[in-house]
């Protein structure tokens, strides 16, 4: 049923009592002359746009100011998208996002253009600004990573990507003939660097954890001896959320002949960055350690309503990479021009508010979450794995794309991954489960279809499929 209809004269009206259907991303065919089969997988097609979900935008009519009908229509609209977000946000388990925060102190600021454009500790002359909220949270996190207050240089990013791509450029301004080695784990945005910036890029080797294999980092660095090496270490896989073991890595390197002024080491922590701190016995993330750089997402495991991150580095670094501008009357040092002015007041408000107290508890119950819903899985004899220190859930990627669609789960391969943030309790869990046994039954009713193996991926220790059984 469609919630907007023609009318007789021809102007769409909107049903307010109508049901809104699930905006799930349509399902496209590959090639137009055959029936759409694609239940499992959603193809891509390249070269061709898909404008199923598109609000069209239409010109205001001469009597829209007195009549008010379209007012009344863009009202409807917005409340109506506004229902399918409450019911989208409650079917959310795939990616990292922490979707619970009451910001609605700050809805008082939207009125203002707050733009932090150019360097966070120089003023611009562009006077609505959000500098103070920012350096308040860089100095947090400064605190966190423990680098001093005049030894750091940093910025809040737009997102975990952005960080990335300014800490391999730091790490290209460094060294301009290092060579980037990355897992082959690593998220896409550290490839897509590599091909920004046209360096040269070794892919490493994985253990079935998802860690970078030190023993492959070692055999790749070891023929390159004569070039520097940019490193990116991930805190926290995307899919598996495996955190590499920087010290070891730091090691591999010394061992290689890599003296401390021969590597630039780029930590990606876009979202174990901000849980490994509160987690007892894991390894630590610290500027006391030769890294060059850390980032982190601020609207995964924080909650923001607006993508943002963090990025902090060492001073003396952006030295070699920065340049003065006169039109901005400050230094270029950031990789976008504008910059978010409101994402840092959302950040320093919910660091005010939760401490590092609030965070180590919502950590805690993000684990245990997490190692509640792995042993359930396993007890219903699903194959799962959870890496040690992380909330990441990976599992059998469910038959039916329906079902990945509903919960929003992302997959990859035979993979699927729940990814447990504060905002899923006990409760979204059993639900997701339950679902996801009566569709289960249904699936593997007759013993033609069986459950995916996944010891390739996972280990053949957490594989239950029949053959691991
Ligand atoms: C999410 C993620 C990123 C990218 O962060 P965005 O904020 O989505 O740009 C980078 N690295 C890892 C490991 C991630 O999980």
């Amino acid at each position: 049923m469609s919630v907007l209809s023609s009318s007789s004269n021809g102007k769409i009206t909107f049903d307010p009592t109508a049901v809104a259907p699930e905006p799930l991303p349509p399902v496209v065919a590959s090639d137009g002359d055959h029936a759409v089969t694609a239940t499992r997988e959603r193809q891509i097609v390249l070269g061709k746009n898909v404008h199923t979900t598109c609000l069209e935008i239409t010109e205001p009519e001469v009597d829209d100011e007195s009549t008010g009908d379209k007012d009344a229509f863009m009202a409807g609209v917005l409340a109506r998208y506004r229902k399918t977000l409450i019911e989208r946000t409650k079917h959310h388990l795939g990616y990292p996002y922490n979707l619970d925060f009451d910001y609605g102190a700050l809805s008082q600021l939207q009125h203002f253009s707050i733009n932090n454009l150019g360097d966070p500790f120089i003023e611009s002359n562009y006077g609505v600004h959000s500098r103070q909220f920012e350096v308040g949270v860089l100095d947090w996190f400064a605190r966190l990573w423990e680098i001093e207050q005049n030894e750091y240089w940093g910025y809040i990013t737009n997102c975990g990507t952005e960080g990335n791509l300014h800490g391999i450029l730091v790490g290209r301004e460094v060294f301009p003939d290092g060579i980037l080695y990355a897992s082959r784990e690593s998220h896409y945005s550290v490839f897509k660097a590599a091909r920004m910036y046209r360096m040269d890029c070794v892919k490493v080797g994985t253990l079935v954890t998802g860690e970078i294999d030190c023993a492959d980092f070692k055999a790749k660095l070891l023929p390159n001896k004569d070039k520097p090496a940019i490193l990116n270490v991930n805190i926290g896989t995307t899919v598996k959320g495996a955190v590499d073991d920087l010290d070891l890595v730091i090691q591999t390197l010394e061992e290689c002949g890599f003296s401390h002024d021969r590597f630039y080491i780029h930590c990606d922590g876009a979202l174990f960055g901000l849980m490994m701190p509160f987690v007892k016995r894991a390894p630590k993330v610290t500027f006391k350690k030769p890294i060059g750089s850390v980032s982190v997402s601020g609207h995964k495991f924080v909650g923001c309503p607006m993508p943002c991150g963090v990025q902090l580095t060492r001073i003396e670094h952006i030295n070699a990479l920065s340049s003065n501008v006169e039109y901005l009357a400050s230094r270029d040092a950031t990789i976008m021009g504008s910059r978010n002015g409101h994402a840092p007041i959302f950040l320093w408000y919910t660091l005010n508010k939760k401490g590092y107290k609030g965070f180590q508890k919502e950590v805690q119950k993000c684990l245990r979450n997490a190692h509640y819903i792995r042993d359930r899985l396993r007890e219903e004899g699903i194959s799962a794995m959870l890496n040690e220190l992380s909330s990441t859930v990976v599992f059998e990627r469910p038959l039916d794309e329906e079902f990945v669609r509903r919960w929003q789960l992302a997959c990859e391969g035979n993979m699927a991954h729940v990814i447990v943030m504060p905002n899923v309790t006990i409760e979204k869990l059993d639900s997701f489960l339950n679902e996801l046994l009566l569709k289960r039954a249904i699936w593997y009713k007759d013993e033609k279809v069986r459950p995916p193996c996944l010891a390739a991926d996972i280990g053949k220790e957490n594989c239950v499929c029949p053959l691991h059984k």
